[in-house]
């Protein structure tokens, strides 16, 4: 079954979405209409265009010297399916995987009761950056995130341990030196 993903752009080269140089897949749609959101043209469901999700698969295979993938938006939590194939394609080939979403972790696991393939999103996503930008809480004083509610979490240990377990930034280093290594087969 051909599986598409609506997206506004693939960026190739980021290094303040997530550690490392990093390709972003901006996503389209979102419901959460933050006040101050610097991507207001994501927030469409009918704007952007649609990609094959094995074209954007082949696009990743071709790219070379990017530490992770990032998937972003809009909400990639809008786009379960596909953006479960795109994790799952970069898991198995050993590239770390980064998800922003203005959901909370604990409302994904509330949504999941009806969305079961939430978890298995979760289960190929090395770091998720979760919960809406608040204006009010916005600093340039966390990593990789606009306000200070946000998070940086570990969804696999997370799900693993039944709480919330935040990602350790030892083990992110870790993660870019093998998908660098990775890098060399792809
Ligand atoms: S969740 Fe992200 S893309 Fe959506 S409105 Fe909030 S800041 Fe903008």
């Amino acid at each position: 079954m051909q599986i598409r993903l609506a997206i506004p752009e693939i960026q190739t080269d980021s290094i303040v979405d997530g550690k490392g140089i990093r390709a972003v897949i901006w996503t389209q749609g979102c419901r959460h209409h933050c006040n101050g959101c610097h991507n207001p043209m994501t927030h469409s469901f009918t704007d952007g265009y649609l990609v094959d999700v094995e074209d954007i698969k082949k696009d990743i295979a071709r790219m070379q010297g990017q530490d992770g993938i990032t998937l972003s938006g809009g909400d990639p939590l809008e786009q379960v399916d596909a953006c479960l194939e795109i994790a799952k394609y970069c898991q198995s080939i050993k590239l770390n995987v980064w998800c922003y979403t203005g959901y909370t972790y604990e409302e994904l696991l509330d949504k999941a009761k009806k969305e079961p393939n939430i978890i298995e999103l979760l289960e190929n996503v090395d770091v998720l950056v979760d919960g809406r930008f608040v204006l009010e809480e916005k600093s340039f004083d966390v990593p990789f995130r606009g306000s200070k509610n946000q998070r940086l979490i570990d969804p696999k240990r997370s799900l693993k341990l039944g709480k919330v377990v935040l990602a350790n930034f030892d083990e992110l280093d870790s993660l870019l030196n093998s998908s660098s290594k990775m890098k060399v087969f792809v």
